[in-house]
């Protein structure tokens, strides 16, 4: 199977519901980026800032750049005048810090709220409270050049699907929670960013609206 035969079969399986697909770039030459562009994959997600920074400016520019790795404060400066969402936020100080980059470029950066979903420690995001303790602070509300458009998590890398399901739908209720509570009258808030090769239909059965898929498109990363 080619890399644009995967996405067309992705694309018809994600078709008919709430679903659509982000291709997981890192680690692949722009060569391969090419060609799923070609294939009609224009959302691509990175999970390093600097290899983000160096493969933008050799692909189209409609391309949405989604950064799905944490992110050092120290780097919002090199994505701010391109990226499109960043899948990772976990602190007031990235929003605050991504808010005046964005502002110097005078853009807006969507954002995405990551939880801590999956039983590994390892794994890094936001608890509910933590979150809630964010969207309270005063100072959120003076933040005019980062929209939040939605929540992200990753779950534990595990084959067990009532656990991975208990996962996403942990991660879907936070988004409800959060959505009811803050975001009622802000529409762009909508996305429930989970899956990944392995697990995302599931995660799409569980009501993903974005999913983020690298090895069933690419295969594995070497
Ligand atoms: C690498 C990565 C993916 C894609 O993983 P695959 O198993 O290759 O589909 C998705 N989300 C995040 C956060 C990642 O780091």
């Amino acid at each position: 199977m080619s890399i644009a035969d995967n996405i067309h079969r992705l694309n018809a399986e994600l078709a008919g519901t709430a679903a659509r697909l982000c291709v997981v770039t890192k680690t692949h030459p722009v060569e391969l980026l090419q060609e799923a562009y070609d294939a009609g994959a224009r959302c691509f997600g990175e999970n390093r800032p600097q290899e983000m920074a160096a493969k933008q400016p050799q692909l189209p520019p409609d391309v949405e750049w989604h950064l799905i790795g944490q992110l050092q404060t120290n780097k919002v400066k090199l994505l701010a005048p391109f990226v499109h969402t960043i899948q990772s936020i976990d602190s007031l100080k990235l929003l605050r810090v991504i808010n005046k980059y964005a502002a110097a470029n005078n853009r807006v950066i969507n954002g995405l709220l990551q939880f801590h979903i999956a039983q590994e420690e390892n794994k890094s995001g936001l608890t509910l409270a933590e979150a809630e303790e964010m969207l309270t602070a005063p100072e959120f509300a003076q933040l005019q050049n980062v929209r939040l458009t939605g929540v992200m998590g990753v779950a534990t890398f595990t084959s067990d699907e009532a656990q991975l399901r208990q996962e996403f739908r942990m991660l879907h209720g936070y988004f409800d929670h959060l959505k009811d509570r803050y975001f009622a009258h802000a529409p762009a808030f909508r996305d429930i960013s989970m899956g990944m090769s392995g697990d995302y239909k599931l995660a799409v059965a569980e009501g993903s609206t974005l999913v983020r898929v690298g090895s069933a498109i690419f295969g594995s990363r070497g």
